[in-house]
């Protein structure tokens, strides 16, 4: 019998407190599982799955954990806690990744198409603009993870010329994959619209500031669904101001929520969404988890592990 910590607030235990159990029976494996804040014998605990809004901040207790398994795709609040000693893995899941693919693709297709424009206009105003074929417009994804590859593949599938951005090399159907400084460059120099999926990690703090921005076609529209602290915020301003980037939609924001005298809520510029553009999704999440508690069970290699010098 093994024991396994949810930890996490109310509503987790909520969302996963009689699926994981049944999940772990169907896979054979007989476990107990424990809610408290701070359980009895914390040294017993053999799987912590952690949300990161719980208010565990210190695993040193938890000295027999095989592994730490992350609720979020993103890693950035646990990654650099010195307790947390056990392997850390993080949530690549299905349902989160198809959310994330039909956020981006409609608010890909919102600005492609110029929707607002038509929704917007009055009975009177007739004034017929045909937007441009996909083909027309090329588009670049920084981050070509689990979530880049996905959406990417979504939007090349309709048609767009997609260039994507990675650390290391990769090589993607359908797609144009660079990397390195000169590769972002020459990624940034033809990205009509730019959608952000990468991890914020020290390497990519900031990485969009006005000299990036500055490389983007004028009128480029951005699109942050990844981390908020990956845009400088004031240069995003100052190039809205200027036009030389048409609009942004933004999913997530340096602090959550917005706060309410924060300039992009009122700016024309702006589409601000509540950290919307996915969600991890119990149902489909939860055999992840099992399958990792499986693996770590039988020995065998964990999936998703974060890489803690890298951070993601
Ligand atoms: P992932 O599979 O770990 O992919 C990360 C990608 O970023 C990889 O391609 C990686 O390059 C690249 N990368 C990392 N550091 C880099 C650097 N310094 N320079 C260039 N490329 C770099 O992550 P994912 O599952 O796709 O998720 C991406 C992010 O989306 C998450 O970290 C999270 O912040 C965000 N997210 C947001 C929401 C939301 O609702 N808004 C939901 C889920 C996730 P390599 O391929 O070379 O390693």
């Amino acid at each position: 019998m093994i024991r396994v910590l949810i930890s996490g607030q109310p509503e987790d235990w909520d969302d996963f407190g009689d699926l994981l159990p049944a999940a772990l029976l169907d896979a054979g494996i007989e476990a107990e599982f424990i809610q408290e804040r701070m359980p009895r014998s914390p040294e017993t605990i053999d799987y912590i799955v952690y949300a990161p809004w719980s208010d565990m901040k210190d695993f040193s207790p938890f000295k027999g954990a095989k592994a730490v398994l992350n609720l979020w795709a993103g890693v950035e609040n646990v990654v650099t806690n010195e307790t947390l000693t056990a392997p850390l893995a993080r949530m690549v899941d299905p349902g989160l990744t198809a959310g994330m693919v039909e956020w981006c693709v409609a608010h890909t297709l919102r600005h492609h198409l110029g929707i607002d424009r038509d929704i917007c206009r009055r009975d009177a105003d007739w004034d017929p603009c045909v937007p441009l074929l996909a083909h027309e417009r090329p588009l670049t994804i920084l981050g070509l993870g689990v979530l880049g590859r996905a959406v990417g593949g979504a939007l090349s599938g309709l048609g767009f010329p997609v260039t994507g951005w990675s650390r290391s090399g990769k090589d993607v159907p359908g797609m144009t994959c660079l990397s390195g400084e000169n590769g972002l460059v020459e990624a940034l120099r033809t990205a009509e619209l730019l959608i952000l999926l990468l991890p914020l990690t020290p390497a990519t703090e900031e990485l969009m500031n006005s000299e990036r921005f500055a490389l983007l076609p004028k009128g480029a529209i951005l699109i942050n669904p990844g981390r908020g602290p990956l845009i400088d915020d004031d240069a995003l301003l100052a190039a809205l101001d200027t036009g030389h980037i048409a609009h942004a939609t933004l999913d997530v924001f340096r602090e959550e929520p917005l706060p309410s005298d924060h300039p992009f809520w009122a700016h024309p510029g702006v589409t601000v969404t509540p950290h919307i553009a996915s969600a991890t999704r119990p149902e489909t999440a939860v055999g992840v988890i099992v399958e990792n508690i499986r693996r770590g069970e039988a020995g065998e290699p964990l999936l998703h592990l974060v890489d803690r010098r890298s951070g993601y």
